[in-house]
């Protein structure tokens, strides 16, 4: 059965091969096109809007029998960091390079989100922007949705 919900495509950034995974995991995900590439994975996660606790049990199997690839998540959405931070075994053997932090501004609620790069994460927890203007209602500052700790739990 085709699974339009989920994509996986190669693309080119920074002149570096990344694997792009957009849409929603879930218990029709199939990961067989992960297993085809050879060589480390850089895994760019920016497009995944959702996982249900079957994607999350199909992507734990899937690494888990797949520990002799490395792997790099780049641009780890906050739906994914959440679960990095709630379930040890979510990373498995990965590294993580860079992951979105959720800013929310204290004034009109507008949301955005700020990349948190190798340098900043390697440091724990992570040196983030503690809070900067809005530009939505240029009066509002916005700050990280929720505690550094618990947001960056996935960090040992
Ligand atoms: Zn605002």
């Amino acid at each position: 059965m085709h699974n339009d919900k989920f994509k996986v495509e190669k693309v080119v950034v920074n002149g570096k091969e990344e694997i792009r995974l957009t849409g929603v995991i879930d218990e029709d995900t199939d990961f067989g096109t992960l297993e085809k590439s050879s060589g480390p994975l850089y895994l760019n996660l920016s497009g995944i809007t959702g996982i249900n606790s079957l994607g999350i049990r199909g992507w734990v199997n899937f690494w888990k029998a797949h520990t002799d690839k490395p792997v790099f998540y780049v641009e780890c959405p906050p739906v994914i960091v959440r679960q990095m931070s709630m379930i040890p075994s979510f990373c498995g053997h990965g590294n993580v390079v860079s992951v979105y932090a959720p800013y929310i501004c204290n004034n009109c609620e507008a949301e955005q989100l700020v990349l948190v790069g190798s340098d900043e994460l390697a440091s724990n927890p992570p040196k983030v922007t503690e809070s900067f203007s809005c530009t939505k209602c240029n009066s509002g500052e916005m700050e990280l949705d929720g505690s550094p700790r618990q947001y960056f739990a996935f960090k040992k």
